[in-house]
């Protein structure tokens, strides 16, 4: 088989089961051959190969007869010193690993309906910052489980911060505690599909039967079946009999309940019923804290990589809020410095990276910082920039300032000439100021947040 049908097939898979799926099972296959009808691969550990063969085996082999006849898989592990060229997943460690392969058999005995947990999602690769601190403690809290305290829980926020990773490792961690659990972690998509299904082939009873069978019901991305009429319905009535059993309920979605459209008034309140928690977009220090981790676990596998000061925070100042960009990154820093064999520079870290710097450039400019800012604390834009001194005024102004330094790369100078005409020194008064009311005031910490979203967004 050529490499170009071998894409093909992978262009097929990744329209059928989806980018995440695609990500976590299909992109680490490397096909090594095919002979006699039996197709080799090379995979990163077997509990990987064990997934792929119980859950995409047919798929993959359809597809691929489509071009060569084949008829059996065949995974081999390639032993981590043949792929030292190769990205591996940075934060694999080998208990993940056997405790996934548990999982694995555990599955297969009872075909409970959920999708894999991937095994590089647990608490202990789960970097905790103010942006998430949160939604962690309440996940911590339901897995530890005992007397249900919230249910459901609900997780939201913006793509990439970590809601999938934490429900993930929500489930492993309920599993570790206690193997007898039945716990069912999928996509709400997932939960659609199992459910069209049924329908078509009559099992609904079947379908209920299972679903109301589990101790732990796990929906990632709920804001899927908004609009879906009848997966709404089951869904809803699924989630009422778990919860009259006291049956933990975990769901996420990438915004509030309240504000997801075409989800059904009873839908929504339902779902506010339990704790509902937010993931904030990441902060630089919890950026910089998820780049220093996933570099020290790495570290431990290649202890030759070498990283210049400064890289990782220019990476974590310049990088967006999205975790999974800053990985993506990362990944690319690490395949450069395994191919060059030097230490990373930051030169040629802004060389390997240009694109993804360039992407995530920022352009936002002053003016548009000072707009926002006075639209969001109700003052004019002519005082923003005018003399006067009250407070009311001065602290947007500050803000403004502080926003300018940050998102900005124009010198204090410069911002201050664009704050009518004032010195360097003003300006960085005013950004000191507000980095110290950050640490003392939640309440401009979480303005400056949300203003940061919305000239970032
Ligand atoms: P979401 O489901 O919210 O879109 P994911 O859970 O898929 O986001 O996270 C995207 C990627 O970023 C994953 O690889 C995840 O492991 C990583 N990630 C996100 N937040 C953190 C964190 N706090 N610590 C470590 N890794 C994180
Ligand atoms: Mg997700």
């Amino acid at each position: 088989m050529t490499r170009h049908a071998w894409g093909q097939v992978r262009e097929r898979l990744l329209s059928e089961i989806g980018q995440n799926h695609y990500r976590n099972w299909i992109e680490p296959l490397e096909l090594n051959g095919l002979e006699d009808g039996v197709a080799t691969f090379v995979v990163p550990t077997n509990f990987v190969g064990n997934w792929v063969q119980r859950n995409y085996g047919d798929r993959i082999k359809r597809h691929m007869s489509a071009f060569a006849p084949v008829t059996r898989l065949e995974f081999t592990v390639a032993p981590a010193a043949d792929v030292s060229a190769r990205i591996q997943p940075v934060d694999v460690a080998a208990d993940d690993v056997a405790v996934a392969v548990g999982a694995t058999v555990k599955w297969e005995s009872e075909e409970l309906p959920g999708a894999p947990l991937d095994p590089r999602y647990t608490f202990d690769s789960f970097v905790v910052g103010k942006p998430n601190q949160l939604a962690h403690a309440a996940a911590r809290r339901v897995a530890e489980g005992g007397p249900v305290t919230f249910n459901p829980l609900f997780l939201y926020g913006g793509v990439g911060l970590g809601k999938t990773h934490l429900m993930h490792a929500i489930a492993w961690d309920i599993q570790a505690r206690n193997p007898n659990l039945k716990v069912v972690y999928l996509s709400a998509e997932q939960f659609m599909y199992r459910f069209v299904q049924a329908l078509r082939e009559k099992q609904m009873m079947d379908f209920k039967h299972l679903f109301r069978s589990v101790d732990v019901l796990m929906v990632d991305d709920v804001q899927f079946i908004a609009g879906k009429d009848s997966t709404q319905e089951e869904f809803f009535h699924t989630f009422n009999a778990l919860v009259d059993q006291n049956k933990q309920i975990v769901l996420s979605a990438d915004r509030a309940p309240g504000e997801i459209k075409d989800l059904e008034e009873r839908i929504k309140s339902r779902l506010q019923s339990g704790l509902v928690v937010d993931l904030h977009p990441t902060d630089y220090e919890l950026r910089l804290g998820i780049l220093q981790t996933k570099v020290a676990r790495y570290r431990e596998e290649y202890p030759d990589l070498k990283i210049a000061d400064g890289v990782l925070e220019f990476l974590a100042h310049r990088i967006s809020t999205n975790v999974r960009v800053l990985e993506g990154a990362l990944m690319r820093l690490f395949a450069f410095a395994s191919l060059v064999g030097q230490e990373i520079t930051l030169e040629k870290a802004q060389d390997a990276l240009a694109d993804i710097l360039r992407a995530t450039d920022r352009k936002v400019t002053v003016e548009e910082i000072q707009r926002k800012v006075a639209e969001h604390y109700n003052i004019r834009m002519s005082d923003m920039v005018g003399p006067k001194r009250q407070r009311s005024i001065a602290r947007p102004r500050q803000v403004a300032m502080w926003l300018a330094k940050r998102l900005t790369t124009r010198s204090l100078p410069d911002i201050g000439r664009r704050f009518g005409g004032r010195d360097h020194t003003t300006v960085m008064h005013g950004v000191r100021k507000i980095d110290s009311l950050r640490e003392s005031d939640p309440q401009i910490a979480e303005d400056l947040e949300l203003l940061r979203r919305a000239l970032e967004g």
